[in-house]
């Protein structure tokens, strides 16, 4: 329980106007688009960096836990506060402050949403590449303590190649400057690197200096469908040899093309036979794109694909992305318990991975419906449950320890994007040996001493007693 003097100088700091104590803040920030829950005792709205360095000093002080928020569309229970302390919502940090178009870069607070900044740099002919599927929701701070990923990180990269420098509070309330504008720089260690990623369990960012590039002037979409998940993977493998990277390679199995022709009532999205969708974007001068486009083309021909469609105008693009947007809600309509993971394999084992996918589906006797980032060997493996099942919901728990332990088999790891958090910190060990684990803790004991920030997250031997409930 938070002391009535903590919590008054809490106020003291942020005025009474950006406290909340009332069942209803609380409940509001007790979850992200994961199934871990847990309640702060005390939410928190600050306005300044300023404000931000009061409160972690306070925290440190008092042994608080302090846990930061973005726009929580976290997958893995990393903005639920799951051992109480204070909320610190980021949301009045939502400012562009800059847009330097000599240097290409934007200096922006971290709750700008990721497609409105997206918006912005695109109306100037500059582009921001990381496209995570919620980005119209998400938040940059969010995505850089996550490292975002998306279909466009096969070619262009995840969040943290487009970060050069941050404004980060830490847990003692001192407030750093990592990075800066250059493009280059090798003074000393890398701590912006060190902090993307680090799931808000390092320090807070308050600021983020982003690297822009220009936009590419064109764009163009094939979209293929085959009769075998192999011939799908083996068109990926076929562009790779021909050395086209496309802006985007998305695959779509069965059980999810299934999915949205029912949610959407249209079986022309899955016509029977179709086992696998492959979506491909390619982007650049326009000689170019109509080049690749072609050669994207013959590679899908060539390892069998039924159906070739290519789209250039905005329209028709739309029309053959519909089925990978309207993926999440389908999936969400179908079973009422999706666990949904993010995990990756080296390009060259999709095909082991699909493989290993397909017995776990035979094994555990279970829904589980893949999509995702093919071209990354970033697939989105969902295992569809009644949660009402308990056999079923037990099975599924067997089928996920299954999948992460044939990932790092295959020399993958458990999380190619959505992070550690909660929900997957009791698999850390399966990656990674006891002195990389304890390496780790002890970089996060010399960013946070007394262990304040996002106190029972990534770590998988907190001794702390947790109050979040997963599932
Ligand atoms: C429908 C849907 C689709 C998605 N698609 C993708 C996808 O394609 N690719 C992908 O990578 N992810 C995806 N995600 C997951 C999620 O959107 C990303 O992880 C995103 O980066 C989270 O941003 P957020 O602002 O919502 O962060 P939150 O959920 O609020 O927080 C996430 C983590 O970041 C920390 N954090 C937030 N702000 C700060 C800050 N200022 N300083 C320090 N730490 C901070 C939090 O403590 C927490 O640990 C998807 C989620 C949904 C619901």
């Amino acid at each position: 329980m938070l002391k009535a003097e903590f919590i008054h100088k809490v106020e003291e700091a942020v005025g009474l106007k950006g406290c909340g104590t009332g069942q209803e803040a609380l409940e509001l920030y007790s979850a992200d688009a994961s199934r871990c829950e847990g309640k702060a005792e005390l939410v928190v709205f600050p306005d300044t960096t300023e404000q931000i360095s009061t409160i972690a000093a306070l925290c440190n002080h008092h042994r608080v836990p302090l846990t930061v928020r973005g726009a929580g569309t976290g997958y893995t229970g990393g903005a639920v506060p799951s051992q109480g302390g204070i909320l610190l919502t980021m949301e009045r940090f939502s400012r562009i402050i800059e847009i330097d178009q000599v240097n290409l870069l934007a200096i922006v607070e971290p709750n700008v949403v990721t497609g409105d900044l997206q918006k912005v740099v695109e109306s100037i002919g500059l582009f921001y590449p990381p496209d995570p599927a919620s980005l119209n929701r998400c938040a940059i701070g969010g995505n850089i303590a996550e490292c975002a990923g998306g279909p466009r990180a096969f070619k262009y990269g995840t969040t943290k190649r487009y970060v050069l420098g941050l404004e980060a509070v830490l847990a003692t309330g001192e407030v750093i400057h990592t990075g800066g504008k250059t493009v280059k720089n090798v003074v000393g260690y890398d701590l912006t690197q060190t902090l993307i990623g680090s799931e808000g369990t390092l320090a807070i960012v308050t600021k983020a200096i982003l690297r822009l590039i220009p936009l590419p002037p064109c764009r163009e979409t094939v979209q293929a469908t085959f009769r075998h998940i192999d011939d799908a993977v083996g068109a990926m493998i076929e562009l790779v040899k021909a050395r086209v990277i496309p802006s985007a390679l998305e695959l779509i199995d069965l059980e999810s093309l299934e999915a949205v022709a029912r949610y959407l009532d249209d079986r022309t999205l899955a016509p029977a036979g179709t086992a696998a969708m492959l979506l491909l974007e390619v982007d650049g001068l326009p000689e170019t794109v109509r080049e690749e486009a072609a050669r994207v083309e013959d590679a899908c021909r060539r390892v069998g694909a039924e159906t070739v469609r290519r789209a250039a105008d905005v329209e028709t693009r739309d029309e053959l992305w519909r089925v990978r947007r309207e993926l999440s809600p389908a999936l969400k309509v179908i079973a009422g318990l999706k666990l949904n993971h993010d995990v990756v394999v080296p390009k060259s084992k999709v095909p082991d991975l699909f493989k290993v996918v397909e017995q776990l589906r035979i094994n555990f006797d279970l829904t589980i419906a893949c999509f995702g980032h093919v071209g990354d060997g970033n697939i989105h493996v969902n295992i569809m449950v009644d949660p009402n099942d308990l056999h079923a919901v037990s099975r599924a728990a067997d089928a996920e320890l299954q999948l992460f332990k044939e990932v790092v088999r295959l020399e993958g790891v458990i999380s190619g994007e959505h992070g550690i958090g909660l929900s997957k910190r009791p698999f850390m060990k399966l990656g990674l040996s006891s002195a990389e684990l304890a390496l780790m803790s002890r970089l996060k004991r010399a960013f946070d001493p007394n262990g304040i920030l996002n106190p029972g997250k990534i770590f998988p031997d907190c001794s702390q007693d947790d109050s979040a409930s997963i599932g």
